[in-house]
């Protein structure tokens, strides 16, 4: 018999962003990933599993961490982290990355929306070494409410004409070499919009069309605001156009105002000129409006300046299955009253 070998780097890691999913994340591991990472590796000695699924509790209310830490003890190849509080799925994805220790490095949604058959898809052209970046495209969206196709639809058609970047379809659900993930970490910037870095980050990429599934527990995490955040950070992190869209509104707007005066002032001196109301309240609602809409997309870019100028950490992480908090101690001369 050989002796053991000292254990090698995995050839794969999955990170599962989570948040609130205690009812579903054990099955989501046991019953979609496990078969699926046995079935690609040909795994029979569970001792030396090529593989690694990182479950990041991005500061659940729930038990989510708890089964994370029941199922680290009971399968090897599983590792948690949990957050001090809900940082966004943006800084889990980062602290799954930075924590990767595997060649391809799987991100995926931790409910059971993204197919582990995708998976095998995905590891068949990894396979080929022809590709760094394998993303998962959304064919089918019939899970998702008719508001929020098209929703999205309006979001990624506006982020395509701003920002040249064609996201339709596009989804967290990604497979990328470690050299993209290093390159991934190795951007400055603080407010991250995952899906439209991957990309822009060249590299050789290829897509693997997918069929949202349903949520194997629960309802979707995110809020209409958070949502409306996120799409504003990823439209303001890949551009300044509407800035400059703001300014030609403005400068627009200015010549039309110096036109309407030259008609005024005619309208006066020919003893012609209308009581207004009208054009009046409709100028200043438009003007009113337009103002108001510049200072606010000039307000978020502010705020996208201030994020990255104070530099805080994205996360902050509380405890880990590795690194568990110390159980709480009495201390020896409590003098309670
Ligand atoms: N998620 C997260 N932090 C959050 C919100 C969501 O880590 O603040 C995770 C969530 O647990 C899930 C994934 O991100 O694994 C996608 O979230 P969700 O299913 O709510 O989004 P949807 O599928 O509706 O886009
Ligand atoms: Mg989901």
């Amino acid at each position: 018999m050989t002796a053991p070998q000292t254990p090698s780097r995995p050839q794969l890691s999955i990170i599962l962003p989570s948040y609130n999913e205690a009812e579903g994340i054990a099955k989501v591991v046991k019953e979609l990933l496990h078969p699926t990472l046995q079935k690609l590796f040909n795994e029979s000695d569970e001792t030396s599993t090529p593989y690694e699924v990182l479950i990041v509790d991005d500061g659940s209310k729930d038990e989510t961490f708890a089964q994370a830490q029941a199922l680290a003890a009971e399968l090897p190849w599983v590792r948690g982290l949990r957050f001090s509080r809900n940082f966004g799925k943006e800084a889990a994805i980062y602290a799954g990355l930075e924590a990767a220790k595997g060649e391809a490095v799987l991100v995926m949604d931790s409910d059971g929306q993204h197919p582990p058959e995708v998976i095998e898809q995905m590891w068949a052209i990894w396979k080929t070494n022809q590709f760094d970046i394998i993303s998962g495209v959304k064919q089918d969206r019939s899970v998702d409410s008719l508001f929020g196709r098209a929703a999205s639809g309006m979001f990624y058609g506006v982020m395509k004409q701003l920002t040249k970047i064609d996201l339709h379809g596009h989804s967290d659900f990604k497979m990328m070499r470690d050299t993209v993930v290093r390159e991934y970490l190795a951007q400055p910037e603080r407010m991250r919009f995952f899906r439209a870095l991957i990309p822009w980050l060249g590299f050789r990429q290829a897509n693997v069309p997918f069929i949202v599934a349903e949520r194997v527990a629960g309802t979707s995490r995110w809020s209409l605001m958070g949502l409306a955040r996120l799409a504003l950070t990823a439209v303001t992190s890949f551009t300044g156009a509407p800035l400059y869209w703001s300014a030609y509104i403005g400068a627009f707007g200015l010549l039309a105002s110096f036109l309407l005066a030259l008609q005024a002032f005619y309208s006066w001196c020919v003893g012609i000129a209308v009581p207004g109301w009208t054009s009046l309240t409709f100028l200043n609602l438009f003007f009113g409006s337009t103002i108001l809409l510049s200072l606010g997309l000039i307000g978020v870019y502010v705020h996208q300046i201030f994020e990255e100028v104070k530099g805080r950490k994205p996360f902050i992480v509380a405890e880990s299955t590795e690194q568990p908090l110390p159980p709480p101690q009495t201390p020896p001369n409590s003098q309670t009253p």
